[in-house]
């Protein structure tokens, strides 16, 4: 007789039966609603749906959904947990290879990483892998009243520097003081989080997420000195005297459009207007402690990835009369999610393809519109899209009361002065597979070694990194032993 197959919780597994079920699909604010609350656009599952979508995976041997995530996330093991309603243990095998579930399940772009692959997807909708990852890890903060960092059995005594408190610098702080040592993070910024909150809208993912995972490092004895930039602040020779650095600095210096009128007032970078759109006054510097102006105003957003369609989302929320969204190439170039434009779209931002401004018109000082010319597509570029190449004598000119220029983002290079870290053209840190800098007992990871990323290629860089950090530290320390022994 043949023998039944099972899941790993011993449900039977009969694929063609699974393939049947229909998705059990998370329900979402309107876009009526949403324009009028910063809130997040989805409400989540709650246990009973989240049960009978979690069915719905085969539980392919070969767990192509895994491998497609950065940092392996064993899916169909929390899964298999997940459809027999053992919340948190399927939870627990999230958070073994993450210290967020909660924001990667919101924020990875997971139609290009774990369900761009799921084996479903070929003949149905695919598992909603993220959004169930974000639902349990949401539950089992819930239940446990927080975030759960792991507390050191000992205390080494070796003081780690770690420098930003992004996903990646969040990440090593867990991990190393977890394994005991005295974790010290410096932060440019007021409040912590990296861009998880300096720059992703609350329509993307709550702050309070953020909150909570800060003050769960916190009392696991990590100290946060906000306000601190090193390389200013704190100097190369001031962290000497640490037994090692962790350099999570990201990728925050907006590219400009290098065009005339570029200076004018009412023209943001797009990370000044999304902290300023999305939060408080007592998160931002002095010098930037209001709103930006857009409501009642002719918004226009330069850019086509994801930044630009949180500006233009933010330009909505904020009242804008007007929002348009410049693209140099087609839609079929663009480089965000899918998802992200069509909730733009359903809000009301008006998108203009094939199009790119040439000069930013001003009258007294401040931008009044944006001379534009319209493109067509050439021969592939060494990004493997389309060519755009501007259209002779298609110029004209859009009004606009306020410009937000979003092209992407490079590294800072600030902090390398005198540091003897090497980087390469682009100011990206070089590191080898371990996250070894040049600058012996200085590691590195994220957006500041591999450019701006994911949220999830960050947290892999911080593990890819922790290992060999620990390792250096207990070489260290036996140094030591050595030494005062004699
Ligand atoms: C607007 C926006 C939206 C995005 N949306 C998504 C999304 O939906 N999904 C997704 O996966 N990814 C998204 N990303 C990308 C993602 O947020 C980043 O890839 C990720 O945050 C990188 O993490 P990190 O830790 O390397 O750096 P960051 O998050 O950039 O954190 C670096 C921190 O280091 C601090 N710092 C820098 N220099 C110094 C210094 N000298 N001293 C002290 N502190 C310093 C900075 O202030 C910052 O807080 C988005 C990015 C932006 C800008």
């Amino acid at each position: 007789m043949a023998k039944v197959q099972t899941t790993r919780t011993g449900l039977p597994l009969d694929r063609k039966a699974r393939l049947r079920i229909p998705p059990h699909h998370v329900t979402k604010q309107t876009p009526h609603d949403r324009i009028h609350n910063w809130d997040e656009v989805y409400y989540g599952y709650t246990a009973g749906p989240a049960m009978f979508e979690a069915q719905r995976c085969i539980q392919c041997p070969a767990a192509p959904c895994t491998k497609a995530c950065p940092i392996d996330n064993d899916i169909p093991g929390a899964l298999a947990f997940l459809e027999v309603g053992k919340l948190a243990e399927a939870a627990g095998v999230f958070r073994e290879t993450s210290e967020m579930p909660e924001l990667c399940g919101r924020l990875c772009p997971q139609e290009a990483l774990c369900e761009g692959v799921c084996v479903v997807g070929k003949k149905a909708k695919p598992v909603a892998i993220g959004k169930l990852e974000a639902f349990l890890g949401d539950w089992d903060r819930g239940q446990r009243g927080g975030f759960p960092v792991p507390r050191p059995q000992q205390e080494t005594g070796q003081r780690v520097a770690v420098v930003g408190s992004g996903p990646a610098g969040l990440a090593a702080a867990e991990a190393l003081r977890g394994a005991g040592h005295r974790v010290t993070v410096f932060e440019a910024w007021p409040a912590g989080g990296g861009v998880l909150r300096y720059g992703i809208p609350n329509f993307k993912s709550a702050k309070d997420i953020v909150d909570e995972k800060i003050e769960a490092l916190r009392a696991a004895g990590v100290e946060f000195r906000f306000e601190t930039r090193v390389g200013r602040d704190v100097t190369w020779e001031e962290l000497e005297g640490w037994d090692a650095v962790f350099l999570g600095h990201g990728a925050g210096a907006g590219k400009r459009l290098r065009l005339e009128g570029e200076g004018l007032a009412f023209v943001y970078s797009a990370t000044e207007f999304l902290v300023r759109a999305n939060l408080p006054a007592v998160e931002l510097p002095a010098s930037m402690g209001s709103r930006p102006e857009a409501e009642g105003k002719r918004v226009v957003v330069v850019g086509g990835g994801d930044t630009s369609m949180d500006c233009v989302r933010s330009a909505i929320r904020l009242g804008a009369s007007e929002v348009t969204l410049l693209y140099r190439r087609s839609e079929n170039e663009m480089q965000g999610r899918l998802e992200e434009r069509m909730h733009a779209r359903e809000e009301g931002v008006n998108f203009e393809y094939l199009t790119t401004p040439v000069q930013l018109l001003g009258k007294d000082g401040r931008v009044c519109g944006v001379e534009c010319v319209r493109m067509t597509l050439g021969e592939p570029d060494e990004s493997g899209r389309r060519r755009p190449i501007p259209q002779a004598g298609s110029e004209f000119v859009l009004d606009a009361d306020t410009v937000v220029v979003a092209v992407g983002y490079d590294v800072g290079r600030e902090l390398y002065e005198g540091s003897g870290i090497d980087v390469n053209d682009w100011g990206e840190v070089l590191v080898d597979e371990g996250g070894r800098t040049s600058r012996p007992g200085v590691f590195a990871g994220g957006d500041n070694v591999r450019g701006a990323d994911l949220v999830v290629t960050a947290l892999n860089g911080a593990h890819q990194a922790i290992p060999t950090m620990r390792g250096w530290l207990a070489e260290r320390r036996a140094e030591g032993t050595l030494l005062a022994a004699g």
